[in-house]
């Protein structure tokens, strides 16, 4: 009898793991299993495009089961719990899927009923979130209508998804007001729990000064407690308060609501504890994690999700086959960050290497690190087509290895 693999989530990191181990086992040789709630799959990095018009939601949603090869069962239904004894994954329509190895991808949540008064009136109103589809598209009718005023970007708490999202939004807004002629009527005020705008110090001093040149606000150490929408008030648990005409927020963060009622599985905000080396949970030996369920120390992000799989795929193999885990994942993560005006800058970094100057990939590459340029921007473009064509059906892109790369990269001035 072959292997039972089970991956729970067809997301990012559930579609690359099956699409890739599909190719590594034959038919014979494993069955594989994949269990999401619904058959909509988002390409999340587009969802920073469509409040301005440059995305519409419908074009980043893809049928989910279309992303998965042949041979792979699709089971679309919610995640009951998964009995870690028993090696068993109960779901909702009643159906219980044994495995040899189960692989963890149901991502993170969003939870903004967590912040007080958040989805209270107002909601959807003069506060949304670009976080999800039916949120990005109604802030674009809401942008649309904006005329002048306060808008204030809001980070609740780490950790969230693409932690430099909310940065790359607040930069788009500044392009998008100034080209609606309203730029100098308005203020724009990036809010975050964070001591600097970004988690990286070196990076975070780049993208400071871009902030300030562009004039946009930031508010340090900012822990959101309440949302007063009516009032226009956001309002700090230390008591600060910052008024707003249009709040767009990230909401709190947490892991599917399945982990929490799997005994052993996850930690109190429901993400998996997991090797940062290996990517096997720490539940059990034939548990596995990738993408944002894990709460490994890096971004929760797309290419790390990615690189994680390259790394992971090859674990399951080793573990199937009884030899030695390969624990060189180094929480490598490679970002776009669009500043507005058609540039972008690129940053590369890991568990223990801040993002360097330089060039990418490996020093040859076209591409500058930590520096604005239009072929950053257009890389970022492209990667939707990536996504979709190499990302997901799980190739190897050329020239990008999972691990970080040190040449091209400089350390004070110095090639490392
Ligand atoms: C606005 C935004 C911009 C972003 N920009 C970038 C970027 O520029 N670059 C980048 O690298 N990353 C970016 N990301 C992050 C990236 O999209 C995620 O890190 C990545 O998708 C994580 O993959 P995942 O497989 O872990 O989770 P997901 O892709 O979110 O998949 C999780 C899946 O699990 C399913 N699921 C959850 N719970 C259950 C349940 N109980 N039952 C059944 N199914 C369940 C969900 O339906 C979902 O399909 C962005 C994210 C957002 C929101």
């Amino acid at each position: 009898m072959g292997h039972k693999i089970v991956i729970l989530g067809g997301g990012t990191g559930g579609t690359l793991m099956a699409n890739r181990l599909r190719r590594l086992y034959s038919r014979e040789e494993a069955d594989i299993a994949v269990v999401d709630k619904d058959d909509a799959h988002v390409y999340q990095p587009g969802l920073l495009f469509v409040p301005f018009g440059l995305a519409h939601a419908e074009d980043i949603v893809r049928p989910r089961h279309r992303q998965l090869h042949k041979g792979i069962a699709f089971h679309q239904t919610e995640i009951d719990r998964v009995e870690l004894d028993e090696n068993r994954v109960e779901l909702a329509d009643g159906t219980r899927l044994l495995y040899d190895v189960l692989v963890v991808a149901t991502g993170a949540r969003l939870a903004p009923e967590e912040t007080e008064g958040l989805t209270g009136p107002g909601w959807m109103e003069n506060v949304f979130t670009f976080y999800t589809p039916e949120g990005a598209a109604a802030l674009h009718e809401a942008l649309q209508r904006f005329d002048g005023g306060r808008l204030v970007v809001n980070i609740v708490d780490m950790p969230i998804k693409c932690p430099v999202a909310p940065i790359e939004f607040a930069f788009l807004a500044d392009w998008y007001l100034g080209e609606r002629g309203i730029r100098g009527r308005s203020e724009i005020t990036l809010a975050t729990p964070l001591d600097g705008c970004f988690t990286k110090p070196i990076a975070s001093k780049h993208l400071t000064y871009l902030l300030e040149e562009k004039g946009i606000g930031l508010e340090v150490e900012f822990a959101a407690g309440e949302v007063d929408g009516p009032g226009g008030r956001l309002v700090s648990f230390d008591g600060r308060e910052i008024p707003f005409d249009l709040l767009v927020t990230v909401p709190l963060h947490a892991g599917a609501e399945y982990v929490e009622r799997s005994e052993g599985l996850g930690d109190s905000l429901g993400f998996v504890p997991t090797d940062p080396g290996t990517l096997q949970s720490l539940a059990r030996p034939n548990v596995f994690a990738l993408g944002d369920a894990t709460n490994v120390p890096t971004s929760k992000a797309g290419s790390v999700t990615h690189f994680e799989g390259e790394i992971l795929t090859e674990n399951v193999r080793r573990f199937l086959a009884g030899e030695e885990l390969d624990a060189t994942y180094d929480g490598h993560a490679n970002c776009f960050i669009e500043t507005g005006f058609s540039k972008a800058l690129l940053i590369d970094f890991n568990y223990e290497t801040e993002p360097l100057p330089g060039r990418f990939p490996t020093g040859v590459g076209p591409m500058p690190l930590l520096k604005e340029s239009r072929l950053n921007h257009l890389g970022k473009l492209m990667f939707q087509w990536m996504y979709w064509h190499m990302l997901l059906p799980g190739r190897d892109i050329p020239g990008i290895a999972p691990t970080m790369q040190m040449a091209g990269k400089h350390r004070a001035g110095q090639p490392v």
